[in-house]
């Protein structure tokens, strides 16, 4: 295939595994770049000429418990994603309440967020399929990610991001990651349960005294972070997490030697409220 034949790119969300080549490819293709007006917002957020997730990111994460010769590495790991996202792209934004033409298709634009803020999947509800990006992915889990700046509730976000995308009559979904599916609803549902499923873990580990999300995430990943990729993940998962019980009134936010931690929710505590 060459460069002049392709007219349109397309961008699920801001993540460098999805946009990243988008700029690169655009001045090959002198196309358009496809995405939604809140994902690139993110994408300003994470990479833009005034962004500063590698500074802001590091001192969140100490705040929460993180010693520095690990928030110290995960600055370092932010910026080099830089080479991946650059050049950036000239960005049309995709209008969610109008369908969107690719090839011969009309395909409506589905705007969920918690893996990433406008994120956008495309249903054409003839066929039955569905283009989910990383909103639903077979098999791993979607890493749902707090960050300062961004979703102060990205778990409320992406489990009611599911509960919409689940109200659609699916054959085939196609995920941004591994194979084609079939049992989409099938899986949206074993995804829902799974987060209740940590919400209860997270919550029984407070039972025990307050932690740090930083102690919550060695508890709750220990065994499985072992780059500091999967460490950014880890924690900022587990602060989604936590956010999450502390909204559903299940667990409180305080301060303790400096650091923010976060407590099992007694019943006196919410009956003060
Ligand atoms: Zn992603
Ligand atoms: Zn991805």
């Amino acid at each position: 295939m060459s460069w002049d034949r392709v007219r349109d790119i397309v961008v699920t969300h801001h993540h460098p595994d999805h946009y990243g080549l988008a700029g690169w490819l655009q001045a090959r293709c002198e196309c358009k770049v496809w995405m939604s007006e809140r994902a690139y917002a993110e994408a300003a957020l994470m990479w833009g000429q005034t962004a500063s997730m590698n500074k802001v990111l590091p001192l969140y994460f100490a705040g929460h418990g993180m010693p520095e010769h690990l928030t110290s590495g995960i600055r370092e790991h932010l910026e080099s994603f830089e080479p991946q996202v650059t050049p950036q792209p000239d960005v049309s934004y995709i209008n969610p309440a109008e369908p969107f033409r690719m090839g011969s298709r009309e395909w409506l634009p589905l705007v969920s967020g918690g893996h990433a803020p406008g994120h956008v999947s495309f249903y054409h509800g003839e066929s039955g399929q569905m283009l989910c990006g990383d909103a639903v992915l077979p098999q791993i889990s979607p890493n749902v990610s707090l960050l300062p700046g961004s979703d102060p509730q990205p778990l409320r976000t992406f489990l009611q991001g599911l509960q919409e995308l689940r109200s659609y009559t699916v054959s085939m979904a196609f995920p941004g990651h591994r194979e084609p599916f079939s049992d989409f609803a099938g899986r949206i549902d074993s995804l829902l349960l799974h987060h209740e499923e940590r919400l209860e873990t997270a919550e029984r580990l407070l039972a025990s005294g307050p932690l740090s999300a930083f102690a919550a995430c060695e508890a709750l990943f220990r065994s499985r972070v072992t780059t500091v990729h999967q460490l950014r993940f880890a924690m900022s998962e587990t602060l989604a997490h936590l956010v999450e019980l502390v909204r559903r009134e299940r667990a409180i936010v305080t301060e303790l030697g400096g650091f923010i931690v976060f407590a099992a929710a007694s019943k006196s505590d919410i009956s003060m409220d």
